[in-house]
């Protein structure tokens, strides 16, 4: 269900970008930058949106956002929109990684610039940098932060065994398979071993990933694995790359009726919205991966301003984002697991979200 551009449209301030010449330079004034964000099904786009439309418009940028609400078509639309309203860069955080190469040609063409915004861009050599986490990273997190809680390398030489199921990101996404990446290369040796018992023997990325990040897929593949295979015995650890995905879990685990503080899983997630982190702090999710959005925000703010004055931005990676044309130059930001033990520390005292959030 596409939400119609009146819906989507955060700030329709697009006038015609009249380029101001500042001694000889070009400044922000005047300029517009175009920002196609994925959903707004999931809190971290809304926080990504409103966080680089207020850090561009205090440097003087006009800003043109747009939500596609995952629907491939709207995404396309609204990107040739913003195009035919000579924006002077684009922002993208793709819904399907691949979906978007004739439009990023037109962009090309008119002589636009483009960022890839935490998803990378994918088969175009119209991208020219891309602003993201560390997507291994985050998957190594979560392995290690499940090899840690679960003491595993102790498991594996007393030969104890934890069952496990993985609820993997969206097939389009490349993010996804990095993430994935990241968590095998923990964990795939406890698999092996058979510390780590995956009954449904779901364990490749293909059986696992889950089209565009859907909750309710998620809830669906766990209540199955549930009644399909641990009838008898517990299922002791949720794998899953998404606080979404883990919201669906919690679902599935209630209605097969396990109960926090006896035989509820460790739960990971990714993004620390706000309803994650409740639950961190109620019991029904273990741990979270927070990534700053003001962060990510604030580094393609940088890239996008340098781009415009023909500078180079800063980048610390050039080697791990080929998209099958280019390798891209990236800024990846680091990602933090936040538990029961550190979100305070980590998310309240950096003011992402404040007690009282937390406690409603
Ligand atoms: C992002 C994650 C997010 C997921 C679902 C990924 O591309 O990197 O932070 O959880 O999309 O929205």
């Amino acid at each position: 269900e596409g939400s119609t551009t009146d819906k989507s449209t955060v700030s329709d301030s697009a006038q015609t970008a009249d380029s101001a010449n500042v001694n000889g330079k070009k400044s922000a004034k005047g300029k517009t930058v175009g920002l196609a964000m994925p959903t707004q099904s999931s809190e971290r786009w809304i926080s990504d949106c409103a966080n680089m439309k207020e850090q561009f418009e205090k440097q003087g940028y006009k800003v043109i956002a747009q939500f596609a609400e995952d629907d491939v078509q709207n995404q396309v639309s609204q990107v040739e929109n913003m195009i035919a309203q000579n924006v002077d860069c684009l922002v993208i955080a793709a819904v399907d990684s691949s979906a978007l190469v004739n439009v990023e040609k037109q962009a090309k063409d008119a002589g636009i610039p483009i960022i890839a915004y935490d998803r990378l861009l994918m088969d175009t050599d119209a991208v020219s940098y891309y602003a993201t986490f560390d997507n291994k990273g985050v998957g190594v997190a979560i392995g290690k932060y499940i090899e840690e809680k679960k003491d595993l390398k102790v498991a594996q030489k007393e030969g104890k065994s934890y069952t496990i199921e993985f609820f993997m990101g969206s097939p389009d996404d490349n993010n996804a398979l990095f993430l994935y990446n990241g968590i095998m290369e923990v964990l795939e040796g406890y698999l092996k071993d058979g510390t780590l018992v995956c009954k449904s023997g779901r364990t490749s990325f293909d059986d696992t990933c889950i089209l565009r990040w859907s909750q309710d897929t998620a809830q669906a593949n766990c209540e199955n694995y549930l009644t399909g295979f641990y009838a008898k015995e517990k299922l002791d650890i949720v794998c899953s790359a998404f606080d979404g995905f883990s919201y669906g879990c919690k679902s599935a685990l209630e209605g097969a009726g396990y109960s926090v503080g006896k035989d509820w899983p460790l739960i990971t997630g990714q993004d620390a919205d706000l309803m994650a982190v409740k639950n961190i702090i109620s019991g029904y999710q273990t741990m979270s991966i927070y990534k700053d959005t003001r962060l990510l925000a604030e580094k393609c703010v940088k890239m996008v301003q340098a781009v415009l004055e023909g500078k180079e931005p800063e980048i610390n990676d050039t080697n791990q984002y080929n998209n099958g044309v280019k390798t891209v130059p990236s800024y990846l930001c680091t990602p933090v697991p936040v538990d029961k033990d550190n979100y305070k520390k980590v998310i309240v005292d950096s003011g992402y979200y404040t007690e009282e959030q937390l406690s409603k």
